[in-house]
């Protein structure tokens, strides 16, 4: 039987109107949140996610501004916007959207941020507290990625979960929210030996690889849930996920589309981790009921 969809831009809509919900509160209280992005260089693919970011946010009432500084920018002069950016009482969220110009030191960029704005949950404060089960900021795809798995009602204690990617961005911090809801995890890699036969004994199977089409129907188990991270070009150059969407649908109980699935959510949750910032920052009562 095919499987059901887990419809990322339905359900990042209704994380929209839960945020929007929350920031007319706040307005109502005469607080804004506000987003600031910095956009460092002319990289096309980056400048388009800007744009979104910024539309995202105005749809739901968050002052979006963009920073927008020449591909030459010296590191100095980012480090120094970073820093009246953390001591502006306005500026709720900070995002500085990778990737940054070879002559930036990431690491350094990341240092200069205030964890308390750090809105994409990638410094290693807001890693950390996930590690030992404190949420600070979780990072924004994991968090969208869990919300789409709750969808699919599974139960997840004792399931069998494998996180194909180990990265810090979304990988590894996934596995970590998968642990904390009782699931046992195995987080497979470039190295994983058998990685097909791992992936078939998983009952929450997440792709974030970043190659096309590449866990086959054969890697999926008969009724599991199946997150596709991946975006990705196919051979026509149209968008797709690391996932083979038509052969893993015919045994997947539910599954993600790319577009459509993982990508809405991980903006939602921008939008949402903006206003939690927002009410931590400033001693306001933590916003939403539930992850
Ligand atoms: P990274 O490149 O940082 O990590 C990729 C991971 O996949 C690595 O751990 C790597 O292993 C593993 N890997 C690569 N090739 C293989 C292979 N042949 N077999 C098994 N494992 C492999 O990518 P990200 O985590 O940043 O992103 C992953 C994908 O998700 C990309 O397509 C990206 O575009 C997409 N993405 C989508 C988002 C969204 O909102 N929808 C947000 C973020 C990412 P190793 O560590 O051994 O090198």
């Amino acid at each position: 039987m095919a499987a059901q969809i887990l419809d990322g831009k339905a359900l990042s809509q209704q994380v929209r109107e839960e945020v929007k919900v929350e920031v007319d509160k706040l307005v109502a209280q005469g607080v804004q949140p506000g987003l600031h992005v910095v956009l460092v260089g002319e990289d096309p693919a980056s400048a388009i996610y800007v744009r979104n970011k910024g539309k995202a946010c105005e749809k739901v009432g968050i002052n979006g501004v963009t920073h927008k500084l020449p591909e030459e920018t010296s590191e100095a002069d980012l480090l120094a916007l970073l820093n009246q950016l953390n001591s502006d009482p306005e500026v709720d969220g900070i995002l500085v959207q990778l990737p940054l110009p070879k002559h930036i030191s990431e690491e350094k960029v990341n240092a200069a941020m205030d964890p308390a704005r750090d809105v994409d949950g990638f410094l290693p404060v807001n890693l950390g507290k996930l590690l030992i089960g404190r949420h600070g900021l979780v990072a924004c795809t994991p968090a969208g990625i869990m919300r789409l798995i709750d969808a699919s009602g599974i139960d997840y204690k004792g399931k069998r979960a494998v996180v194909i990617g180990r990265s810090v961005i979304v990988g590894k911090p996934t596995a970590l929210l998968l642990m904390e809801r009782h699931a046992s995890i195995s987080i497979c890699h470039s190295r994983t030996h058998d990685l097909a036969q791992r992936a078939a004994e998983a009952d929450i199977l997440v792709a974030a690889i970043g190659r096309a089409k590449m866990i086959k129907g054969d890697w999926v188990k008969e009724g599991a849930v199946v997150i596709d991270v991946g975006m990705n070009r196919d051979e026509d150059g149209k968008l797709c996920g690391d996932v083979d969407f038509a052969e893993a649908s015919e045994k997947a109980a539910w599954i993600t589309p790319v577009p459509g699935g993982v990508g809405p959510m991980t903006i939602a949750y921008l939008l949402r981790n903006t206003v939690i910032a927002c009410c931590a920052r400033r001693g306001l009562p933590a916003p939403f009921v539930y992850r």
